[in-house]
């Protein structure tokens, strides 16, 4: 099913799902299998010289996997898809798969903290050279490369920064050298960045976040090319870290409602960040959908929508009064991760992190997730915050 006959709430609801194979059930059912039985000894000798047309063995090819697989490679117009245990292992299976040893990688210094780490602590212990780069860099990329560059690793926006980058160009600079570039496209979801589109080789999803949607499920998905898919296939086979049925079940279920939500869940956003730039508490909102915002421009051009994980720059206020807005919270929650219903709100230091770029801003920053609540009532939560920062008394939660 293309996306060019259906729209995107259409194919989410569609794709990855055959009811005739199951009984006339709508959803693929979870499938609980280790032992797969041959009926003969020449389909079990087919089985391991890689000949069987049936499942071998429950650890690969199970239908609620590969639905959920077929379903998002559709989505992101990639080759094929594989489902892992969590984004974690959806941004570092592809770094393993696709590096060797004296290669170096170029990895964005907006990068998801734990990303960076794996990074920082194994892609090197293993030989690879690892540098960060500027996020804005564009098409200036070029100056970062050395001759064994082999890998880009991008993600826009960027982790707690919201910095988009200008993908297309990255993508034609690597290619120009045989680089290869990766995408954490987390933010985004395959429905509001066509990463394949924008010359992207592999692109990954926390699909914890807004697929899974619902706060209860890790999940990570990996989208290669034609060209970097039997490499991938290859170690997720060879490491065994497939993401299990039931999880793989709540990411299709998920996927159905995910236009949805998004759709809602842009407006309240936009909604809630739009109030906050009218607050004189409120130094910057840097959310990419906002004119005016860093990076609207490039997601302007880029992106098909925004979502409504965003960042927001206080006026330079002492931590007592920040902790005071943050206790108080009645709606928002404080915790890590995104994506679900619920709205969340954290404080973040990105200049903490960087080593590549000088992260300016002009006051503590926090990260704000917009979830399904009505707009209007986040609102009155966060005027209530704000009103804490100058020392009125917390309302209990
Ligand atoms: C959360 C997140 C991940 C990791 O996802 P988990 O399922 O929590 O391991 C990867 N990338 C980005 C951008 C994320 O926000």
């Amino acid at each position: 099913m293309s996306d060019k006959l259906h729209n995107k709430a259409t194919q989410v609801g569609h794709l990855g799902r055959a009811p005739q194979k199951f009984m006339g059930a709508v959803n693929t059912p979870v499938f609980r299998a280790t032992t797969m039985l041959f009926p003969t000894v020449a389909d079990l000798e087919a089985a391991v010289r890689g000949k069987y047309e049936g499942i071998g063995y429950g650890l690969h090819g199970l239908p609620t996997v590969t639905d959920l697989q077929n379903a998002i490679a559709e989505l992101e117009g990639g080759h094929a898809a594989l489902a892992v245990p969590s984004g974690l292992t959806a941004t570092t299976l592809p770094l393993l798969a696709l590096a060797n040893p004296g290669d170096h990688l170029l990895v964005t210094d907006s990068v998801y903290g734990p990303t960076r780490r794996f990074c920082d602590l194994h892609m090197k212990r293993l030989g690879v050279e690892v540098s960060y780069y500027d996020p804005l860099l564009g098409a200036d990329i070029a100056r970062e490369f050395r001759p064994n560059t082999r890998i880009v690793f991008a993600e826009s926006p960027g982790s707690l920064t919201f910095d988009v980058q200008d993908v297309s160009a990255i993508a034609k600079v690597a290619h120009a050298r045989s680089a290869l570039v990766i995408i954490d496209n987390s933010w985004a979801t395959p429905l509001n960045f066509r990463a394949f589109d924008h010359g992207v080789d592999v692109s990954v999803h926390a699909a914890t976040k807004y697929i899974a949607g619902h706060s209860d499920t890790l999940l990570g998905l990996i989208v290669g090319s034609e060209a970097t898919f039997p490499k991938l296939h290859r170690l997720w086979t060879d490491m065994g870290v497939t993401a299990s049925s039931d999880d793989c079940f709540l990411g299709l279920r998920g996927l159905r409602t995910l236009a949805t939500r998004l759709a809602r869940q842009q407006a309240s956003g936009i909604k809630v960040a739009e109030w906050l730039r009218t607050r004189p508490e409120v130094n910057e909102v840097i959310h990419p959908a906002l004119p005016g915002s860093r990076g609207h421009e490039l997601w302007k051009r880029d992106f098909a929508g925004a979502t409504s994980l965003f960042g927001i720059v206080l006026n330079p206020v002492g931590k007592a009064c920040i902790d005071a807005l943050l206790d108080g919270m009645r709606l928002f929650g404080m915790g890590w991760s995104w994506g679900g219903f619920e709205s969340l709100i954290i404080p973040i230091y990105p200049e903490r992190t960087r080593t590549a770029s000088r992260w300016e801003a002009g006051g503590p920053m926090l990260r704000l997730y917009v979830g399904l609540e009505d707009p209007d009532d986040l609102i009155a939560d966060l005027a209530d915050g704000l009103a804490r920062l100058g020392g009125q008394v917390a309302t209990p939660r």
